[in-house]
């Protein structure tokens, strides 16, 4: 069964680049397969566009620029939220070509359809109110106030374990800002974006506004990034790729935003139910099958409640159903790619051989090839890979600590801080420990802390800049300054 017969609106799935309103090919006759994770079957193929290509996109992009960015920001507005009411209306179809390609569970691929969808209207409407100021007068005879205009086109730079909301959560607060975007997405992932350009197109978004290229991901971000006229690289992956564009967009001293890992600490005091606790902990760690810049990657808990925990976390973990994400009832997909659970596999394996203890997870019983069985490490120290390296695995390690300052300088034991949790009804504890954690977002008592309002962004090696909230916008907008002289006498100034 082909891929489109599974969609009931077939033409959501692509296999051209997009550009400049147009489906393209390559021209030099390369191409990419496209596979799904779960059974190992190609989905299609993606060709992968020649450089001067990439620069026809930015021709397009800068052409479109003109008439994108004149537009009144309501009439912007009405556009994108055209676009949004075409991904609401597409969900199911959106969320399968999702889990195909991806391989998360359906419900959860409907899920991002819906959390990609809201930064659509988010930004939608906070394209009205890019307010600039005016700004008391120390020159006399003057009037001096600051205007926000688009900075340009900007290159938006995407991963595949969020296919759709990390492309959204940078393209609609750049057009919404005035901006025209050229999105290059994941090899793994293209196709979701490729919907999305779809659907862009119906909202009535012109030519050249949204475009999707494709190809080699170096030899397309050295392109992007050496481009004087993309004014603003967004990026969304590995720190390692991170740094490598910080480094080229050096010479066009662009605008950078970067979102990049996390490793996250799941802080549990002495004050919790254990059970609750180990629960919510079980939540963090595994969804997205711990493909997510969010999972719970160092779990550190109270020594007085440890034994309790780990055995809560176990039976809940026992209770995960892992296997092919179109079936119900599913609550791991498979990981994207063989070299993924080849990853996983040492990570465990590293820790073992440091001391770790494994209290379960038992591979022979894995599904499929590109399947990992959630793993529960305890004793996990300092010195394993574990506790360093971001695993993007659903390998969960424990450890006890005795007592705040101690867990305070574990969690931020990390080159990485994106995202802590911290469960305690103990506002002191909340309070000392939320202050000192060295991270860009901190989450009490709660799962849950993305969306549309909030400012999502790291510190350390996680990243520059912050993603949606009433800042987001930003990274897309240039403060411009005007001073008017000579007005003769104003009152005021
Ligand atoms: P990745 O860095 O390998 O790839 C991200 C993008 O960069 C892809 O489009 C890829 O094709 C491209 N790319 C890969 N190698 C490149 C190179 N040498 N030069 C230029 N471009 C290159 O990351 P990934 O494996 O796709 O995604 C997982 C990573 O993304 C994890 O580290 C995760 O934490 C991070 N992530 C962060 C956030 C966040 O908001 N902070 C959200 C989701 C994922």
């Amino acid at each position: 069964m082909t891929l489109s017969s599974k969609l009931s609106d077939p033409r959501l799935f692509r296999q051209y680049a997009y550009v400049d309103g147009k489906w393209t090919h390559g021209e030099g006759g390369r191409e990419e397969a496209v596979f799904d994770p779960a059974t190992g079957e190609a989905l299609g193929h993606i060709p992968w566009l020649e450089a001067h290509q990439i620069t026809a996109a930015v021709d397009a992009a800068e052409t479109a620029f003109v008439h994108w960015r004149a537009l009144r920001a309501d009439e912007r507005c009405e556009r994108l939220l055209a676009w949004y009411d075409l991904l609401q209306a597409h969900r199911e179809d959106l969320a399968t070509l999702m889990t195909l390609e991806q391989g998360k569970p359906l419900p959860d691929a409907r899920g991002e359809v819906e959390y990609g969808a809201s930064f659509v209207r988010w930004f939608a409407e906070e394209g009205k109110r890019t307010f600039g100021e005016t700004i008391p007068s120390h020159i006399p005879n003057a009037a001096l106030g600051t205007i926000k205009e688009p900075v340009g086109i900007a290159a938006l730079i995407t991963p595949w374990n969020f296919p759709l909301a990390m492309i959204t959560r940078k393209a609609a607060a750049a057009m919404a800002a005035g901006c025209t975007v050229i999105v290059k997405p994941a090899g793994e992932t293209p196709f979701s974006a490729l919907a999305l350009a779809e659907l862009a197109e119906r909202a009535g978004i012109p030519a050249g506004v949204f475009n999707v290229v494709l190809g080699e991901p170096a030899e397309v971000s050295k392109i992007l990034c050496a481009e004087d006229r993309v004014k603003a690289l967004s990026f969304t992956g590995s720190t390692r790729v991170g740094r490598l564009l910080l480094e080229q967009c050096a010479n066009t001293v662009k605008r950078v935003s970067l979102e990049l890992g996390g490793n996250a600490p799941f802080i549990v005091g002495p004050d919790m139910d254990p059970r609750e606790a180990a629960f919510a902990a079980v939540a963090a760690k595994f969804q997205t099958a711990g493909q997510d810049c969010l999972a719970a990657d160092r779990i550190l808990v109270h020594e007085s409640i440890h034994d309790e925990f780990v055995e809560h976390f176990a039976e809940r973990m026992a209770a995960l159903t892992v296997g092919n994400g179109l079936e119900s009832e599913i609550d791991l997909g498979p990981l994207i790619h063989r070299q993924a659970v080849e990853k996983a596999a040492a990570i465990v394996d590293d820790a073992i051989s440091k001391g770790a203890t494994l209290v379960a997870g038992d591979q022979s019983q894995a599904p499929g090839e590109n399947f990992f069985m959630p793993v529960l490490l305890t004793d996990v120290t300092h010195d394993m890979k574990i506790w360093h390296e971001e695993s993007f695995a659903p390998v969960a390690g424990i450890t006890a600590y005795a007592d705040d300052d101690q867990v305070i300088e574990m969690a931020n034991d990390t080159e990485y801080g994106l995202a802590a949790y911290i469960y305690t009804h103990d506002i002191r504890r909340i309070w000392k420990i939320m202050r000192a954690l060295e991270f860009g977002m901190v989450s009490v008592n709660s799962v849950k802390m993305t969306g549309p309002p909030v400012p999502f962004g790291g510190v350390k090696h996680s990243g520059l800049g912050r993603e949606g909230g009433v800042t987001g916008i930003d990274e897309y907008l240039e403060t411009k300054y005007y001073c008017l002289g000579a007005l003769g006498s104003v009152s005021g100034s």
